[in-house]
């Protein structure tokens, strides 16, 4: 089962992430407080953004300004790149709850070989196509 801290909240699942997958400097997600191997990660304008840190809920979907110019770009690199987004999540959080998003996220992408997680950004397992 997927954690939910493993959120961001941008609605990125960190547990589908290639930089939390990986074997070697493994980031531990998005909220996990040590700092990130990835620059990507440790620059991200959502992470220190200010409505965030200091939201009771820390989902973008808590702002008033959701969604910005800058999660809407987020959110068609994903849509674009890695069939994801952001926005889906969301409002998929914010309308069902969290325990209903992780059970349908981890229907869509547990590998049917191995049952581990599929990479979003690489579209396959990494376990079983490395
Ligand atoms: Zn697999």
């Amino acid at each position: 089962m997927i954690q939910p801290d493993l959120i961001a909240p941008c609605g990125m699942n960190c547990a589908l992430c290639q930089a939390f997958q990986r074997p070697k400097n493994k980031c531990l997600g998005c909220r996990d407080k040590t700092p990130k191997n990835a620059k990507s990660c440790e620059n991200c304008f959502i992470k220190n953004c200010e409505t965030i840190r200091t939201s009771p809920a820390h989902f973008c979907y808590d702002c008033p300004d959701m969604p910005c110019k800058k999660l809407k770009h987020l959110d068609t690199r994903y849509r674009t790149k890695y069939a994801m987004s952001m926005l889906d999540n969301l409002n998929e959080i914010k309308e069902k709850g969290m325990d209903s998003f992780l059970k349908s996220q981890t229907a869509k992408y547990t590998c049917p070989t191995c049952g581990g997680l599929i990479c979003v950004h690489k579209g396959r397992c990494l376990t079983c196509e490395p």
